[in-house]
């Protein structure tokens, strides 16, 4: 039972004051349910009375103890301070107050009896209490059967009120299970309301561990149920999708078989299977959407240029889109190599194409010249209007927003092309190289099929990954220069500053000053973002045709850049980069067959994290395994990104230690979902209610 002596009359909630009311709604607090999900932070322990004499043999833990007022004082030396005498029979203690007000001076007074709680100390004039809590008590006054809860509180809103307005709304609420007893049983999960009330509530002897460190059944119970509310939602997504249309692509045909043989290399068996799992998605007649994850340099390209292919060979136009020019740029020279010599017009758009070139590009896009098009985010704008657009590719999804994704997706045919059903929109495939841990998959992309190319292609050297202090720069220079002598290249990646675009860029134009001072006989290139895409396109080149030794570069080259000569990647200011960043950019060595290495320069003293973003890097070059840690370390909410995560933050449940409790409730949401409609909609009406938003994919 609450701990609450006496308890408000059911109407009061309802005539609160709006302030509290408002109060209560800037927590989010709106109705009973979401008072009942409002879960204390900690509890205090009122349910027992030690003597004054036990207390005082209880150092450092906070007690509670009862008995008269012998003496109240208010002194003023060493400063003006409320000091009381409280006696027991078996000893007393002075309770001190340095902030006190005149009412409480008075209340205090001699012969009142009263119960305060807090940590006992023996001082100067024996054992004392300082700032204990405190309340005014009749002899006998029952004891909370309960540990008392403390609350997440807004600015404004006391313990007392919010204790008060949890009772109210616990009374009034509709208790009723949403889950059977059998599912129960199978689960091994406490009902609902106990969960409820004990977390509330728990009683005197509740293992007070497993309540602050959540695996207490009434805590398991709750996190059971928000994350079978979320897989709920998340496969009901799924089923929407899928009664959707799209329009089949069936056809693995000429050039698809062309395609395969002139790659100047053969699949890897993961690269095999997974090409498989797509192809049999496009020949569905709902859209597939599907993520392609595969760490950095796995070879996710190629498959991409597959399922075009298939696209194609089926007679709709496949489109490519990529977060950066650069990326853009190199996609469009591979791919166009091969699929050119095959009779396949590819088409290019970015932003920054001259008016004539963009309106020819526009042109044979929309006129079905072009069956693939590869391109930048320029991709979405209204202009463009393809003819049949059959599928849709997005090369590291992470980087986009879900709305830009949507956009080039909604630019499917709306119908009337010949074979299209009207309203079907076209099959999608996300690439990524930012893994996301089958966790954070399961949970805020459980409405996306997932394909792991799990192998790198044969004959690549792991990258060795070094630290060093940013005073042993000469010796890196050194390096750098013997690696060139060698006839290989070298990336040299300046310090992200976040505040300024500017500053970063001043960084890159000192470092290549640096470099090309230090290194006169080597060629030293520079590419940023400020520069036009045509210088960019240039250097960029010429660093792959091997005319450029040493590559000066902001994170640009972040993504995707794929020159397998260049063996040495150099990244000053290490620590400012977030660990997926720095993967992503050692990800661009150990392309080719010589043994590259990878040098993060920083500047000490490293924070934690820093600390452990540079261990981390330094320990292993699995892309899955950084993701990993990098969850640890960020938590999901930052890990995704405010773009990605939505309001998808789960509240109770913790990913990095509830997997299990994941597999659970997506299990039965599975089983849930076609036999029991009553049941789903009564669990997603108590947890979802309102909020099914965040699940657009
Ligand atoms: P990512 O997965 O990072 O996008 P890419 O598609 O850029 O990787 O591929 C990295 C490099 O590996 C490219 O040079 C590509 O041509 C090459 N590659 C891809 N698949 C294979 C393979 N099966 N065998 C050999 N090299 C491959
Ligand atoms: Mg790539």
């Amino acid at each position: 039972m609450p701990p609450a002596a006496k308890k408000p009359p059911a109407k009061t909630a309802r005539t609160t004051p709006s302030t509290s009311a408002s109060r209560l709604a800037r927590l989010g607090l709106y109705s009973d349910m979401d008072l009942a999900l409002h879960l204390p932070l900690r509890y205090e322990d009122e349910t027992q009375i030690v003597s004054i004499h036990e207390a005082g043999l209880r150092s450092l833990q906070s007690v509670q103890v009862e008995g008269h007022i012998t003496a109240s004082d208010v002194q003023y030396r060493p400063r003006r301070q409320l000091v009381v005498t409280v006696a027991d029979e078996t000893g007393q203690v002075v309770l001190r107050f340095l902030n006190f007000y005149g009412s409480q001076a008075t209340q205090l007074a001699v012969g009142v009896r009263i119960r305060a709680r807090g940590e006992l100390r023996q001082g100067f004039f024996g054992a004392e209490m300082v700032h204990p809590n405190y309340k005014v008590v009749l002899e006998g006054a029952p004891l909370p059967a309960s540990l008392t809860p403390v609350y997440p509180a807004g600015e404004g809103l006391s313990q007392a009120f919010l204790r008060k307005a949890i009772v109210v709304a616990l009374e009034r609420l509709d208790w009723r299970d949403t889950l059977s007893d059998a599912v129960r049983n199978k689960y091994r999960l406490q009902s609902f309301e106990s969960a409820v009330r004990t977390l509330h509530y728990p009683p005197p002897d509740a293992d007070e561990n497993a309540l602050a460190d959540r695996s207490h059944p009434a805590w398991i119970r709750m996190k059971f149920d928000e994350l079978l509310a979320q897989q709920l939602s998340l496969k009901r997504a799924q089923a929407a999708r899928r009664s959707r249309n799209a329009c089949p692509l069936p056809t693995v045909g000429a050039l698809s078989a062309a395609l395969l043989k002139v790659l100047p290399f053969t699949l890897t068996a993961a690269q095999q299977r997974v090409v498989t799992e797509i192809s049999r998605d496009l020949q569905a007649s709902f859209p597939m959407q599907r993520l392609l994850q595969g760490d950095v340099g796995s070879g996710k390209t190629v498959v991409a240029a597959i399922a075009a292919a298939q696209a194609i060979d089926s007679g709709f136009q496949a489109v490519l889109m990529a977060p950066t020019e650069i990326l853009a740029d190199q996609h469009f020279r591979k791919i166009a190599a091969w699929m050119e010599p095959l009779g396949i017009e590819v088409a290019w758009l970015t932003g920054s194409l001259k008016k004539k070139q963009k309106t020819a590009a526009l042109e044979r896009i929309a006129s079905g010249a072009a069956r693939l098009i590869i391109g930048t985010h320029a991709l979405i704008q209204d202009s463009v209007e393809f003819e049949r657009l059959g599928l849709v590719l997005v090369d590291e999804q992470h980087r986009f927003g879900v709305g830009q994704r949507l956009a080039l997706r909604n630019k499917g045919f709306g119908g009337g092309a010949p074979g299209s059903t009207p309203g079907s929109v076209p099959h999608q495939l996300m690439m990524s190289a930012t893994p996301i841990p089958r966790t954070l998959a399961m949970t805020y992309y459980a409405d996306l099929e997932i394909s792991v190319i799990d192998e790198l292609p044969p004959g690549r050297s792991p990258v060795l990954t070094r630290t060093v202090d940013q005073q042993r720069r000469e010796e890196v220079i050194a390096r750098v220069e013997a690696a060139a002598r060698e006839g290989r290249q070298a990336y040299w990646v300046c310090p992200l500053i976040e505040e300024s675009e500017a500053l970063q860029l001043q960084t890159a134009v000192d470092s290549h000053a640096m470099l090309s001072a230090a290194l006169p006989e080597l060629r030293i290139g520079l590419v940023h973002g400020r520069l036009k895409q045509e210088e960019k396109q240039a250097v960029m080149t010429a660093f792959t045709a091997g005319e450029i030794d040493v590559l000066v570069a902001t994170t640009v080259i972040e993504v995707g850049v794929d020159v397998p000569n260049a063996s040495l990647m150099v990244i000053e200011h290490a620590e400012r980069f977030g660990l997926s960043q720095l993967h992503q950019l050692r990800g661009r060595v150990g392309r080719g067959a010589a043994a590259s290495i990878c040098l993060l320069l920083y500047q000490g003293p490293l924070g934690g994290t820093a600390r452990q973003r540079l261990m981390t890097m330094r320990a292993t070059t699995d892309g899955f395994e950084i993701a990993r840690r990098d969850l640890e370390i960020r938590g999901p909410g930052e890990f995704l990104g405010a773009r990605q995560s939505g309001d998808a933050m789960l509240r109770f449940a913790d990913l990095a230690t509830d997997q299990w409790l994941v597999d659970q409730a997506s299990e039965l949401a599975q089983e849930l979902l076609p036999h029991d409609t009553a049941t789903v909609d009564a669990h997603l009406a108590r947890w979802l209610a309102g909020r099914e938003d965040f699940l657009k994919v």
